[in-house]
Parts: C-alpha cells; sequence; structure tokens
C-alpha cells in the first residue's frame, strides 16, 4: 500500500516527539504533548493526524493504553468507532474538500501499524485525491471464500 510505505519513511524520521519515554498518544491524551484536538469524552480523544493524507485527516484513539485489537477492550473500541462515525459525518459538513470519508485502522506491523497505541484513522476522499490501496481484488470461488468462513468461525469460537 503505498500510502503506507510513505508513513513508515516519515515515521521512522522521528517527526514525531515524545516527552520523555514511552507512547506518543498516551502523551497527548494526557496533556504532555501537543495536538489538535477536535473531539473529547471520558474514554475517547480525537485529532488531526501531523501529517495528513487529505486535509481533515483525524486520528481517533481510546484515552486509556491499548496496543492493538488484542488488548482494546470491546466497549471501549465501540466508542471509538462512535466517535469516528460522527467525526466522519462531521467531515462532511465542515466546508472541507469531502465528496466520501474512510475509517481505517492498522492492527500489527504487517498491517502497517506504525504507533502501537490503537487508533482509527478517519479522513476525507475526493476524486483525485491522493491516497491509494493496492491489492489483488480477484473474485473468488465459493468453495474457496466457504473453507476460508470455516477457519474464520473456528477463530471466533476460539475467542470463547
Ligand atoms: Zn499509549
Amino acid at each position: 500500500m503505498s500510502w503506507a510505505a510513505g508513513r513508515v519513511r516519515r515515521k521512522r524520521g522521528g517527526v514525531v516527539e515524545v516527552p520523555g519515554d514511552g507512547c506518543v498518544f498516551c502523551a497527548i491524551a494526557e496533556g504532555r504533548a501537543d495536538a489538535s484536538v477536535v473531539y473529547e469524552d471520558d474514554w475517547v480523544l480525537a485529532f488531526m493526524d501531523l501529517q495528513p493524507v487529505t486535509p481533515g485527516h483525524l486520528l481517533v484513539v481510546p484515552k486509556s493504553h491499548a496496543e492493538g485489537l488484542e488488548d482494546l477492550p470491546e466497549e471501549v473500541g465501540a466508542r471509538v468507532w462512535r466517535a469516528a462515525h460522527r467525526l466522519g459525518r462531521g467531515l462532511r459538513l465542515s466546508g472541507l474538500r469531502c465528496e466520501g470519508v474512510n475509517l481505517f485502522l492498522a492492527d500489527g506491523e504487517a498491517a502497517f501499524q506504525e504507533v502501537f497505541h490503537v487508533h482509527l484513522h478517519v479522513f476525507p476522499r475526493f476524486a483525485g485525491d491522493p491516497f491509494r490501496i493496492e491489492a489483488d481484488w480477484q473474485v473468488r470461488e465459493r468453495r474457496l471464500l466457504d473453507e476460508t468462513a470455516t477457519a474464520v468461525r473456528r477463530g471466533l469460537a476460539a475467542l470463547g
């Protein structure tokens, strides 16, 4: 994914300055690092991404640290989603160019997660914008889809 590759370069370049040790999003949530905050409640904070893919690019984070989906309580995840849902609707009324909205969450290094504090990207889309996702979008056979569905159901059952 070309967009993610660009983000890896910028973050490794040390753009994000964190006072002391630790997590930049915890630092923002605790007021130890600057951010342009657009929404806050008891559980969730939303602020502008430092290097937006389009103007209006937001990050929605839980205030309490969770590295990824595995250690994020589902009820907190629901609150993150609720805020993102509302922010996405707000972007369309903001006056910023916004013909569509993407919500994007990277869980794990292989998924291009770069800051290991869960964050949901919410950003405006418009015709000709620079965001790209490259993938092999072929239609697959039903038999293969059914086999894959079986594996996913097995994973769900393992969660208990
Ligand atoms: Zn954190």
